[in-house]
């Protein structure tokens, strides 16, 4: 079996993430050798695999692995399978780890590997295998100082658990030295809280914004793109707190209700189905219905690009909570900052993972084990404070959040920049 459909939006995601960096070093006056400096992926692994699998077939995967700046530490980013993945668009979401690393204020720098594969056809045991054959194939480019994986769309903790084993097996040894790969399951040395963080994190932002805003969250209607890993905790958490899920949609379909999904039995139905349609509890509709739908608040959870010129002015959330990276074209933010929509930014809204993540490398590191209440907590903290430095700024300029948040992560890089020095 060979996957070789490239996605249409994947361009997009590098796009969009070069506007963005080229923006903010117009806004900061950024000299060009500096500008090309950050802009620039530091190394990009191309590669393709063939492991046979128990049918005696053959998969036969592109596999990529970006790092694209390591100034602030080593570089951090998830494993993306999916059927279209590329080498442009992991450069681009390599990229937007560097921010959001930066952003979020841990020490590490951006980074990100694709598997280009259909997960939905693979059986688990095949999974595993193309797994471990990625592992074995990036090995040299993966290790706690160098670039360290978590999941991302299509990965998730188990197959996070075979890259670990497969270290420590390759090594000789029981345990690696220090982290090599993130988002594991809590008994191999992951940390509790991880596979929830990212959403959890979501649902954090947009209970600040919600407070700077004065919107109360009874109410608070929202929908959701996507409800895998980011976009079922988001859905959930937020609900816990009061606002009314009404629209989810997902790879199978969509579903609303204006009265409010019961978001519990949505997760139920999807993990015992594999997806949302057929759910019982809303009226089917489709994926654009949903990111149209009647809402205060839209959370994008699924790939990038989703909302372009095209749609954006159907849009008719109030706030937007990037969920997913990059899921808005440079012209779609600028459609949605005219009509006044507050946008909070992917690399703010969806940091709760590698956060988490960062927890996890530094409890490894030093064999330790946090509670979940210390993970929630130190969650909760850092995801609130940098909003609020974000918004901040937001206020003193008169500029969009995502403008904020560039223009304070790139900043961040710029002077790791110059305090290491410019000579070789
Ligand atoms: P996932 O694989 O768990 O879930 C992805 C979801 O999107 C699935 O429900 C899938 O069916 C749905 N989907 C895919 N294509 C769709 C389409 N065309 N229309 C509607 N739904 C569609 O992935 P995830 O980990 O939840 O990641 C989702 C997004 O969040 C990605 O953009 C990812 O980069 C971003 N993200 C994830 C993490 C993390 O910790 N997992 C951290 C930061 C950002």
């Amino acid at each position: 079996m060979v996957q070789t459909t490239e996605s249409n939006n994947v361009d997009g995601i590098l796009q969009t993430a070069l506007w963005n960096v080229q923006q903010t070093a117009g806004r900061l006056g950024l000299n060009p050798d500096i500008t090309r400096r950050i802009v620039e992926p530091a190394e990009q692994i191309r590669s393709v695999i063939h492991p046979q699998v128990p049918n005696g077939e053959m998969l036969h995967a592109h596999v990529f692995l970006v790092r694209h700046n390591d100034v602030l530490g080593p570089s951090k980013g998830g494993i993306r399978m999916t059927a279209g993945v590329t080498l442009n668009e992991v450069t681009g979401l390599a990229m937007e780890m560097t921010w959001k690393t930066s952003l979020i204020g841990v020490p590490f720098g951006g980074g990100k590997a694709g598997i280009r594969y259909d997960p939905a056809l693979l059986k688990p045991t095949e999974k595993e295998i193309l797994i471990r054959a990625f592992t074995r194939g990036v090995r040299r480019h993966i290790g706690p100082e160098v670039y360290v994986p978590a999941p991302d769309m299509g990965t998730n903790d188990s197959d996070m658990g075979h890259i670990r084993d497969c270290v420590s097996y390759s090594d000789g040894k029981s345990i690696p030295a220090g982290c090599f790969v993130t988002g594991k399951p809590v008994v191999l040395g992951g940390i509790v809280g991880r596979r929830e963080a990212t959403g959890n994190g979501v649902a954090a932002t947009i209970v600040a914004a919600c407070e700077r805003l004065n919107k109360k969250l009874p109410g608070l209607r929202v929908a959701v793109q996507g409800f895998g890993n980011v976009g079922s905790v988001s859905a959930l958490a937020i609900a816990e707190k009061g606002a009314t899920v009404v629209a989810a949609s997902d790879i199978t379909g969509g579903t609303y209700c204006a009265e409010g999904l019961d978001v519990v039995k949505l997760a139920d139905h999807v993990a015992k189905t594999g997806g949302i349609k057929g759910f019982a509890g809303g009226k089917e509709i489709t994926n654009a219905q949903v990111l149209e739908a009647d809402c205060d608040v839209l959370i994008p959870a699924a790939g990038g690009s989703v909302i372009t010129e095209e749609n954006a002015p159907r849009i008719r959330a109030k706030i937007i909570a990037e969920g997913a990276n990059a899921p808005l074209t440079p012209q779609a933010d600028e459609i949605l900052n005219a009509k006044g929509v507050f946008i909070i930014p992917d690399i703010l809204c969806n940091a709760g993972g590698v956060f988490v993540s960062y927890l996890e490398y530094t409890q490894e590191t030093q064999r330790d084990q946090m509670t979940r209440d210390e993970v929630q907590q130190r969650l909760y903290h850092r995801m609130t404070t940098t909003f609020d430095r974000v918004y901040e700024r937001t206020q003193q300029k008169h500029q969009p959040m995502r403008h904020s948040a560039m223009d304070l992560a790139v900043t961040r890089v710029v002077d790791g920049i110059q305090s290491r020095g410019l000579l070789p």
